[in-house]
C-alpha cells in the first residue's frame, strides 16, 4: 500500500511539475467509498489524512469508527438531497458537491441551526450530461450570487467529474474548460475570498487534470483497489 501511494504521490508532483507548480500544492483527497474503516487507517498510516466519501450514511458509521485520529479530514463528494441534510453535522471539512440554489438555500439554514460554517464546493456539469449532477455553466453565475447574503456556508471553489472516455486525453479540452470558467468567475465575482480549488481528477485522468490547473484530485482506485 504504502509503495502505491508513493508511487501516486510522485506522479502528482510530476504533474504539477509540467505546470509550474509544486506537488505539495495539489490536495489528494483518497476516495474511500465502499472501503471499510480498516482500510482507510491503513491508508492514514502511509501518511494520507484527506478522504472522500459520497454516501451520507456510510460515511457516518467510518468517521465515528475513526473519530480518535483527531486530524484525520473526510470530504462529501456525492450528491446530497435535502432530507438527508441533517446526516451532514459537522463532519465534513469540505462539501464537493453543492448542484442548486435550493440545495444551498437549505443547507445554509442547516448549518446556521448548529452553528457551524461550511465550506463547499460548486459541482459543475460543465458539457451539459444529463444523467449527472451539478449546475450548468450557464446556471453558476445565479447560483454564485445567491451565496451573498448566506453566512453559514463558504464557497471555496469548484468541482467537476468529466464524461467517461476509454482514452482520458479527450477530456484535456474539459479540463482546460473547467480552469478558464474557474479563473473566469475569481475576476468576475469580487466578493469571494479563498475561491481558489479546483476539484478534479481521478484515478484515470489526475495527470492531465493537473497538467490542466487542477489543484485537487480525488482518487479512489488507484489507492484502494477495485471497488
Ligand atoms: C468514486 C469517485 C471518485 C474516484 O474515482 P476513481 O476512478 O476510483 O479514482 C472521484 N470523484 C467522485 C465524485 C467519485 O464519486
Amino acid at each position: 500500500m504504502k509503495k502505491r501511494i508513493d508511487e501516486i504521490l510522485n506522479r502528482i508532483s510530476d504533474a504539477a511539475a509540467r505546470r509550474g507548480i509544486d506537488g505539495n500544492d495539489i490536495t489528494l483527497v483518497a476516495v474511500s467509498k465502499t472501503f471499510s474503516a480498516d482500510d482507510i487507517f491503513e491508508v492514514y498510516r502511509c501518511g494520507l489524512r484527506v478522504f472522500g466519501e459520497s454516501r451520507l450514511q456510510e460515511a457516518n458509521e467510518k468517521i465515528k469508527t475513526l473519530s480518535n485520529l483527531n486530524d484525520i479530514k473526510f470530504h462529501m463528494i456525492g450528491h446530497i438531497q435535502t432530507n438527508k441534510l441533517k446526516l451532514v453535522g459537522s463532519n465534513f471539512s469540505l462539501i464537493h458537491s453543492v448542484d442548486s440554489i435550493y440545495l444551498a438555500d437549505k443547507m445554509n439554514r442547516y448549518f446556521e441551526s448548529i452553528g457551524k460554517v461550511q465550506e463547499i464546493l460548486i459541482q459543475v456539469n460543465l458539457v451539459n450530461e444529463p444523467q449527472k449532477h451539478g449546475v450548468s455553466v450557464n446556471e453558476i453565475d445565479g447560483l454564485i450570487n445567491s451565496l451573498i447574503d448566506k453566512n453559514n456556508i463558504i464557497l471555496r471553489g469548484l468541482m467537476f467529474i468529466p464524461p467517461f472516455y476509454d482514452d482520458p486525453e479527450k477530456n484535456r479540452i474539459n479540463f482546460r474548460n473547467m480552469n478558464k470558467l474557474f479563473e473566469n468567475i475569481k475576476v468576475k465575482h469580487k466578493f469571494l475570498k479563498d475561491f481558489n480549488i479546483l476539484s478534479m481528477g481521478m484515478s484515470d485522468d489526475f495527470e492531465i487534470a493537473i497538467e490542466e490547473g487542477s489543484n485537487m484530485v480525488r482518487i479512489g482506485t488507484a489507492i484502494f483497489g477495485r471497488r
